[in-house]
């Protein structure tokens, strides 16, 4: 289980470090120095960037979920039917948080 937190932990880092030296910069939109075209490449370029911070902003979430879990011993459990997970998922996704059967039931 330490192997796990550590493993979470590591992420997290990385993450969080991602989200504060990368994501400071907006794209910024000069309308008057670029054309047309070049603009909507920094729209695009700008709502990638969003949806790649706000993944990151979700995993950090997710991961601060999952070391609660370990926390009070409930990690490893599906939350919707209980059971123990497959640790081959786990491994997958440390943060996952139901078995592959509620998952594909729930559709998530
Ligand atoms: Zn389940």
């Amino acid at each position: 289980m330490d192997q796990v937190r550590e493993k979470l932990l590591t992420e997290r880092a990385a993450i969080v470090t991602a989200l504060e030296t990368n994501d400071h910069k907006p794209v910024e939109l000069d309308q008057t120095a670029v054309g047309r075209l070049t603009r909507m490449d920094a729209m695009q370029a700008q709502a990638l960037a969003q949806n790649v911070r706000r993944r990151r902003q979700q995993r950090v979430m997710a991961i601060a979920k999952a070391l609660l879990r370990i926390d009070e011993d409930e990690y490893g459990y599906c939350l919707s039917c209980a059971d123990t997970m497959d640790p081959k998922r786990l491994e997958i996704d440390a943060t996952a948080e139901y078995c592959v059967a509620c998952a594909e039931k729930e559709g998530l």
